[in-house]
Parts: structure tokens; sequence; C-alpha cells
């Protein structure tokens, strides 16, 4: 019996992640699931796996979990600092699977504790990256990609040495505004961002998906992830999304991992990891499918891609203010507040500011200092949007 948590259990890599596990309960002992507000989800996953215990990241809502628990066994907790906890809980696998910066903490903890972290939630890489990397090798814990582009990556590096790697290619479908004219996406609402062409996500990594924020950031956390220099990285648009991404070497191959547009299979390697094992995915049928096309990414429609390079050269904490600034500003363009342009436009101002006053981007990279820029720069963000509506 394998002991798992998974952290976000209630999204939707969450549900992927429990779709498998619940095919064969009786492999896994499952420690903890978190979630935040759907304490419905929550509980009945909770219920059904006979999780030692449920955490909500929300306090008030700890009594309607206790509530849905009563009489289970499940412990019922709630608050940031109990997720963290949980972390801390002794597993052999841990999905890290919670949206945005607040799944930083809790994979430090968990990777304290030396154990294999899957990891969905790329924000702690493009917030910490060098804080994952050294807090794993510190306590012998792994990182395994669950993203699917940086999943692919992965196996496709399986047997080879780094030295004779060249370039990774990572594939973006271009998301819901791939084929508009530039100047309707100033227009753009909220429900055509919200809906991706090929794959079914949670609303946040969907928006991105669009903004390529999703793109620039996983460009960040190949960087982090596999060690290659950001030149060596390139995005290709692959709007049919079967290639997730190719792996260049020195003496002119490509590997190209080709799968269905699925999260189970990258979250199914993961677990599985590093045997290979029967995977409930569609097979594809590339003839019936008959054709895939490529073209290159153009930046002045996605200034997110230019970001994240910026981002990469600056280094140090730069990572944490890029990611806090595009939270908040798509919070505000799901709130109604911003146009969808704005988003960039916003991310780039908070990172010139705080990039040019000394003292915050080339801080030591501890928990606390991430979590100081981060509230900086979310800070920052609101008033950069004030005064633009202003
Ligand atoms: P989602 O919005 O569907 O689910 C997010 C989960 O995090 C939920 O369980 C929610 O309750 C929890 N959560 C939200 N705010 C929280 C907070 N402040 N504290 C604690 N928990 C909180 O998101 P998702 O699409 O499943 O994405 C999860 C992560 O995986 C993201 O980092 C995303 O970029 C990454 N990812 C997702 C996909 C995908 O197919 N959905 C693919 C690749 C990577
Ligand atoms: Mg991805």
């Amino acid at each position: 019996m394998r002991r798992i948590s998974i952290f976000g259990a209630t999204g939707s890599i969450g549900q992927n992640t429990i779709d498998l596990i619940a095919r064969a309960p009786e492999d896994y002992d499952v420690v903890a699931l978190t979630g935040a507000g759907n304490i419905e989800q929550l509980a009945k996953d909770a219920k059904r796996l006979r999780a030692e215990v449920a955490v909500t990241a929300h306090d008030h809502l700890l009594d309607d979990l206790r509530d849905a628990l009563a009489g289970s066994g499940v412990v019922a907790q709630a608050g940031t600092d109990a997720i963290t906890e949980a972390a801390a809980r002794p597993a052999d696998w841990i999905m890290s699977a919670i949206v945005g910066a607040a799944g930083l903490a809790p994979g430090v903890a968990a990777l304290k504790q030396g154990t294999t972290l899957a990891l969905a939630n790329k924000e702690s890489l493009v917030c910490a990256g060098s804080l994952m990397l050294e807090t794993a090798k510190a306590h012998g814990a792994r990182l395994l990609p669950v993203d699917s582009e940086h999943s692919a990556v992965f196996q496709a590096l399986v047997g080879e040495e780094m030295t004779a790697v060249e370039r990774v290619i990572i594939t973006a479908s271009g998301g819901a505004f791939r084929d508009w004219p530039i100047e309707d996406l100033a227009n753009a609402t909220l429900d055509q961002a919200s809906s991706h062409p090929n794959w079914d996500m949670g609303q946040r990594i969907t928006i991105d998906s669009a903004s390529m924020f999703n793109k620039a950031m996983e460009l960040i956390e190949t960087r982090e992830f596999f060690g290659v220099q950001p030149r060596q990285i390139e995005v290709l648009v692959h709007p049919e999304s079967m290639i997730h991404a190719m792996v260049g070497f020195n003496d002119g191959a490509l590997m190209a991992h080709v799968g269905p547009p699925d999260m189970r299979h990258a979250i199914g390697y993961a677990l599985h990891w590093p045997a290979r094992q029967a995977l409930p995915v569609a097979r594809l049928d590339l003839a019936a499918i008959g054709q895939l096309s490529f073209r290159a990414p153009c930046e002045t429609r996605w200034p997110a891609l230019r970001l994240a390079r910026e981002v990469m050269e600056t280094g140090g904490l730069a990572g944490a203010v890029f990611n806090a600034a595009k939270e908040t500003a798509l919070d505000e363009f799901i709130a109604g507040h911003i146009g969808f342009n704005e988003m960039a436009m916003i991310v780039e101002e908070v990172l010139a500011i705080i990039t040019s006053t000394p003292g915050h981007i080339d801080a030591t990279m501890t928990l606390d200092n991430v979590a100081k820029v981060d509230h900086l720069a979310r800070q920052e963000a609101q008033r950069v949007i004030h005064n633009r509506a202003g």
C-alpha cells in the first residue's frame, strides 16, 4: 500500500488524480485531501477514499466540513497552516495541485519529508524554483513533473545525457484567441477567455492559456526543472495539442512526445514512475487525424512570452513578482475590472517598478522573502490598476 496525499483535490488535476486512484483503491492509503470552497466534493472524496484528514483552505468553512464528515472517521481541518501541516504528514507520494502561489508552502513542507512530489503547481517553480530544488536535494525528495509539456520532456529524456541536449521545445495550443484578429483581443470577454479549444482545465489556467501566461510560466518551469538555459527553450504553437514537447539533441534528432490531450496521462506517469502502467486514456489514430500543424508564436499577440524571458534574464525573485502580479491581474480580469490585454500591461509595469527598486529581487530566496515580494507585487498591481482607472 502506498500512502498518498492530494493537495488541490477538488480541482481539475485533483479530480483526475482521484479518478486514477479510485480505480485501484486497494493500492493506496489516502492520507490527506485538501480543497477550498467546494466542501461537498472534498467531503465526498475523503469519505469514499477513507482519507485520514480533509482540509479546507477557508477557516470559516470548518464547521461545514465537520458536518459533512460527521461519523466518517475522517478528521476535518481548516486554514492555510493546516494545509501546510497536512503536507508534513508522512506520505510516499504527494500531488501538488493547488492553483497559484498558495501551493508553494505546502510543496516545500512536502519536500522536507523527503517524499516524491508530483508537481502540477507550476507557480511554485516560477516563484521559488531554486528553493524547491534545493529543499528537494537537502531532504532526498524527488520532484516529478505533471504539467503535460514537462512530463513529455521528462519522458523524452529517459536514458539520455543532458550534455547532449541542444534545445527543448514546448508546444502551445494557442488557447481561445489563437486565430482572433489582434485588434479584437482588447474586447475579449471572460466567457470567451474561459473556454479552451483542446483541454478541460480549471478556469484560471484556461484564461492563462488564452493570454499565454500559462506558456510563459512553463518557460520558467522548463528552465528550473531541467536546468537548461533560456535560449535553449522554444515555444511552438501547435493547435492540435497532440505533441506536448520535443527534445532536440546534438545529433539533430528531435524526440517528440505524442499523446491525447488528457491530463491523466501525465498524472499517471508520475504516479507509476519509473514504471509505465496501463492508463484509461484514448489511443491516437494518427491516420484519422491526418495532419498536425505548427507555427511560431507571435509576441505581439502574446506579450507574456517576452515578459517570461525578461524574468529569466533578471533571475532572483523576479519570478515571484511576475506570478503575483499575474495572479492579481487575472483576479481583476475575472472580476470584470480590467480588459484582457491589460493583464500583460500590468504585469510588465509591476515588474519594471519592483526590479528597479533595490532590495527586493535580489533578496535571498526564502519562503519569507518570497511571501514578502509576492505581497508587494500584489499591492503594486492594485496601485497600477487604480492609476490606470483614474
Ligand atoms: P482548479 O482551479 O481546477 O483547482 C485548484 C485547486 O486548488 C482546488 O482544489 C482548489 O480548492 C484549490 N485551491 C484554490 N485556491 C486555494 C488556496 N488559496 N489554498 C489552498 N487551496 C486552494 O485548478 P487546476 O486546473 O486543477 O490546476 C491546478 C494546478 O495545476 C495549477 O497550478 C495549474 O497551473 C496546474 N496545471 C493544471 C492543468 C490542468 O489540466 N488543469 C494542467 C497542467 C498544470
Ligand atoms: Mg501545460
